[in-house]
């Protein structure tokens, strides 16, 4: 009677769900979902939290909706997924019939048919914890907010004109630069910084309120689909219209809103997976003496970060979960083997252990440190503990690791933290390994005023949940349940047990002063090193620009513009250059003057610009075959210089020679036919520079006065 009263009941709620959201749909519609049933969509792999992956399956926000749709149309989707040029070119190409996430734009409207849009993406500003009170966009007067180049709404921010706007290329710069206060604030849409939030577990940020601004409109979602096909529009429209605000706001909530973090979310648990957890119950070995991470209190009762996490797994799961009591973390990795208990509840994943056991994604990542005495120096690195005795708890998985990685250590195994942290106080270790965690517990404890953290190592312990290996259910149970732990539970779990609350005493606060100091002096050395890093870079780069820079004046102030040869000062200064030189070793060098023969008459006949290309051509010819060791400059309006070093009178004249005769057959591009006189001479002894080009200057003379197209020499 009552399994029949409950039946009833079910069916008549299910029958109000379907009626609240049955569609009405034409003759045509039923006939089309009839026929063809099964509709290509085109989504994107990488738009979270619309469409993306978590590990090999895709998710998100437009999965679900598809999910909604297609339950109460009776249309299947098949997915296609691809990067947006791939499936928006499939979608022109009409190579499937829906496209998703698409925006309205007019351009689209030939080919694209839009449903109404089932999300508009706000635009938020952002803003740091302690930014004091905002009071809306006024707030931000006179302030550094950050934007992204080129984004659409830029002409109106710029048009407020009240901020004073940063612009960057990317998303995750733009947030990182606001997480370290090198801005005030930050303008972006939701989705976007929410996903870089979680990502990066940023935790300083607080969201100020959105944009809103005059015409800029938020970026809408919709449904794109073959123009060709109304009857499908149609029934999506239809399909889109049927839901509901309350259902919307779950959808956003789900997918959208981690601002805020919901907590227990959405795991979805196959029928087996849910079987498994009504029938078993999960039995679990735990580190007995491995506080804060985990361990037990006096009543025996299992307490630590593991035994939150673990009572925050019950209630997601609505699962049992039992503590296999164990003496020590040996006896527990031996129950494990004996199949004593399921699962470790918190593991390193070594290869060793991989044998036998199935590793989740780790949950918990912690530093660790090097605890040594008070008077010991702080440790930079590990392998400045090389040669020294260092104490690491026996079964570690992490002996193995650095044994493996730094064979130069000499590691010794002890019992458990006390016996570590024991045999460095009395001088049989020089140092012991551990978490910050552990190692910071200990200290309020015991050690007051004796040891010291003196330097954090690069190798962090990443800790997962570890299953028997046979236990394939299990594992998969727990990674979802991994998976749905918001940064937000995390944060909240680590700040109760790291730093752990002071007890009574100020001596012991004292001494977690000294070794957050330390750590904090650590980090603040790195920061330091990295920035220097960077400032030396900048600076090589500045040093490189400058000499670039100065390179290119050097060129400037000794090259003539129009024709790229030497200038009449830098030839002035070869001039002299070899002059000295020759003064000093006893030798010669040869120089010529070349004048084009009868420019004046090109400038008037074809103009000035046509005369500035013939010197171009010319000078162009006298570089061509130029010797390497040899020289040319413009001295002057439509007069050459070449300086010929170690050249002889002989060997000057021919070279000319071959340069006067070049020129007299070239084709000149407009003028056809042109010649240049040529005067030479060489350096004798006393010349000067003055002296020197006067002869050369009257060789040319007398080449003009025989007839012009002459090379004469003077001596
Ligand atoms: P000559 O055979 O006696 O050398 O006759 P010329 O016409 O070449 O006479 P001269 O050397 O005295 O005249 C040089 C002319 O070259 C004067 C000027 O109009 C022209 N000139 C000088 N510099 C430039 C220049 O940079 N561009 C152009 N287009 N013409 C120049
Ligand atoms: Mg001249
Ligand atoms: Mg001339």
């Amino acid at each position: 009677m009552k399994i029949l009263f409950i039946q009833l009941l079910l069916i008549f709620c299910f029958t109000m769900e379907t009626m609240a959201n049955s569609i009405i749909f034409t003759k045509e519609e039923k006939e089309f979902i009839k026929t063809s049933p099964i509709v290509k969509v085109a989504m994107m792999p990488d738009f979270t939290p619309f469409t993306y992956y978590i590990k090999d399956t895709p998710v998100g926000f437009e999965h679900d909706l598809l999910k909604i749709i297609s339950k109460r149309t009776g249309l299947e989707f098949k997915k296609t997924i691809d990067k947006w040029t791939t499936i928006y070119n499939a979608f022109k190409n009409k190579e499937v019939d829906v496209i998703t996430s698409i925006s309205y734009k007019k351009f689209r409207e030939p080919f694209t048919s839009f449903t109404s849009s089932y999300y508009d993406i706000p635009i938020m500003i952002f803003v740091k914890d302690d930014f004091g009170e905002y009071n809306g966009i006024k707030s931000l007067r006179n302030k550094r907010v950050g934007v992204l180049k080129d984004v659409f709404y830029i002409k109106e921010l710029e048009k407020l004109d009240t901020m004073d706007l940063v612009f960057y290329d990317n998303y995750a710069d733009l947030t990182k630069d606001l997480v370290f206060g090198k801005i005030d604030a930050l303008i972006q849409n939701l989705t976007n910084i929410n996903y870089l939030i979680k990502k990066n577990v940023y935790t300083n940020l607080k969201l100020a309120s959105e944009l809103i601004l005059p015409n800029t409109t938020k970026e809408d979602l919709r449904f794109g689909v073959q123009p060709e096909n109304p009857v499908l529009s149609s029934i999506l429209q239809k399909a889109l219209n049927t839901i509901t605000t309350k259902e919307k706001e779950a959808l956003v909530n789900k997918w959208i809103g981690s601002i805020k973090e919901y907590r227990g979310g959405h795991i979805e648990l196959k029928q087996d997976e849910i079987a498994y957890l009504d029938t078993n119950v999960i039995k679990y070995c735990i580190n007995p003496n491995g506080l804060p991470f985990e361990g037990l209190n006096e009543k025996g009762n299992h307490i630590g970060m593991s035994a939150d996490y673990y009572n925050l797994f019950e209630k997601i799961l609505s699962a049992k979960f039992e503590l296999v009591k164990t003496k020590s973390w040996s006896e527990s990795v031996s129950y494990i083997q004996q199949k004593k208990c399921d699962m470790l509840a918190l593991g390193m994943e070594t290869p060793e252990r991989k044998k036998y056991l199935n590793f989740t994604s780790h949950y918990l990542e912690v530093p660790l440190v090097v605890a040594t005495k008070v008077s010991v120096p702080f440790i930079n690195q590990i392998l400045d503990l090389e040669g020294e005795k260092i104490g690491i708890i026996k079964g570690d998985a992490f002996v193995k690791i650095l044994r493996q990685k730094y064979p130069s250590l000499d590691i010794i195994e002890v019992n458990d933290i006390y016996d570590g942290l024991d045999k460095v106080k009395d001088g049989q270790l020089f140092a012991f390994i551990d978490t910050l965690a552990s190692v910071g517990y200990e200290f309020q404890t015991k050690y007051f005023g004796e040891l010291k953290i003196a330097g954090k190592i690069s190798e962090s312990l990443k800790l997962s949940i570890a299953v028997v290996k046979e236990d394939k259910t299990l594992l998969n149970i727990l990674q979802k349940t991994v998976n749905n732990i918001t940064n937000e539970l995390h944060r909240e779990i680590l700040n109760k047990w790291v730093p752990i609350k002071y007890q009574k005493g100020i001596d012991y606060e004292l001494v977690w002063k000294i070794a957050i100091g330390a750590v904090l002096l650590i980090l603040l050395i790195m920061y330091w090193n990295t920035e220097i890093i960077k400032a030396n870079k900048l600076l090589k780069q500045a040093q490189k620009d400058i000499e670039e820079k100065n390179k290119e004046l050097e060129k400037l102030a000794i090259t003539d513009k129009l024709t790229d040869l030497y200038n009449r000062r830098k030839l002035e200064e070869l001039i002299q250059n070899e002059i000295h030189r020759c003064e000093r070793f006893g030798r010669s060098f040869g120089l010529a003057i070349i004048d084009i023969d009868h420019f004046k008459k090109v400038n008037d006949t074809y103009g000035h610009q046509i005369g500035d290309k013939v010197l171009i051509e010319i000078a162009n010819i006298l570089k061509s075959y130029l010797r390497r060791t040899d020289f040319v400059g413009r001295f002057g309006g439509e007069e050459f210089i070449i300086i010929c070093p170690e050249s002889d009178i002989q060997g000057v004249t021919n070279l000319m020679e071959n340069f006067r005769s070049r020129i007299a057959n070239h084709n000149f591009a407009e003028i056809r036919n042109k010649t240049a006189s040529f005067g030479v001479t060489v350096l004798k002894e006393g010349d000067t520079m003055d002296s020197l080009i006067k002869r050369a200057d009257s060789a040319l003379y007398e080449a003009k006065n025989n007839g012009r197209n002459k090379v004469s020499v003077s001596i």
